[in-house]
């Protein structure tokens, strides 16, 4: 065994390659506790999770390569996954990636699933309306359409909570509701505030619509990971350091440069919670 090792070592290197030349997407990539670290993100969420060619962007990005670079892993060991709103918990148990960073908010019912580290960040759920509209709030919403993403707490909030007389409409990713919206059959796309500053502040879209700027829930982004995780504690030190050492304000600042995104002071930057 350990005489193949290095034969071993060029032969995963070869595969990483191999995988990364073809953008990745898949289960391959070894176990997750060798050569490389599987991490879920979104790939359609500018400033947060973006895939442009072989590039990865935004800030769940950056946390992510900071903590997978405390848990030892080099930014070229790390696989991206894409990981949409409906099929994170799915992912984690079928150890089809290793760690998500997803914007994903810690919730009870996905703890029951799925553990979590973190949080990181703290958003809050907003709405995205044109920029002439009338809508100030989810008061507003009744007999308008309404997009959000299925498997969110967004579409979940609002079943729970203003369904009544609004028409909810539910697709794969925020980017496709923001399209939809562009074309005129939508009148407000519900996530959190940080996603859909992002997706406003495309050059596409320039001077088409507005964040409402209320917040109606708290959403504390945390680390999916597959239950019965030993990596919790090191990831939450990982975060802890990122925050002191100041690279959590700068990838913050960075990956919210020009939206006229502020996120909310008095629960950034959080302190992650205890593991269980
Ligand atoms: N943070 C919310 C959630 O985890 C909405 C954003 C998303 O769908 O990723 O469901």
């Amino acid at each position: 065994m350990r005489k193949t090792r290095i034969a071993l070592a060029a032969a995963a290197a070869a595969t990483a390659l191999t995988l990364s030349a073809c953008g990745g997407g898949g289960t391959g990539g070894g176990d997750g506790d060798g050569d490389s670290i599987r991490i879920g993100i979104k790939f359609d969420q500018p400033g947060l999770g973006f895939k442009d060619g072989e590039n990865y962007t935004g800030f769940d990005v950056d946390v992510a390569k900071f903590v997978a670079q405390e848990l030892g892993y080099s930014e070229n060991q790390i696989e991206w996954v894409s990981a949409p709103s409906a099929n994170r918990e799915t992912m984690l148990q079928n150890n089809q990636v290793d760690m998500i960073f997803a914007t994903y908010s810690i919730t009870d019912s996905r703890k029951e699933v799925v553990d979590f580290a973190g949080p990181y960040f703290v958003a809050g759920q907003d709405l995205l309306v044109a920029n002439d509209s009338d809508i100030t709030g989810p008061e507003d919403l009744n007999e308008r359409n309404l997009c959000s993403v299925t498997g969110s707490t967004s579409a979940q909030k609002v079943k729970d909570t203003y369904a009544e007389g609004t028409n909810l409409q539910e697709l794969p990713g925020y980017a496709e509701c923001v399209t939809q919206m562009s074309g005129g059959t939508i009148d407000a796309v519900t996530t959190d505030d940080i996603i859909l500053a992002g997706l406003a502040a495309q050059p596409a879209y320039q001077g088409q619509f507005k964040v409402v700027g209320a917040p109606f829930s708290e959403e504390n982004y945390g680390v999916g990971l597959p239950k019965g995780s030993d990596r919790c504690e090191a990831i939450n030190e990982a975060i802890t350091k990122m925050i002191e050492d100041g690279a959590w304000e700068t990838a913050l600042q960075t990956n919210t440069e020009g939206t006229g995104y502020e996120p909310n002071a008095d629960t950034n930057p959080p302190t992650p919670a205890a593991c269980s």
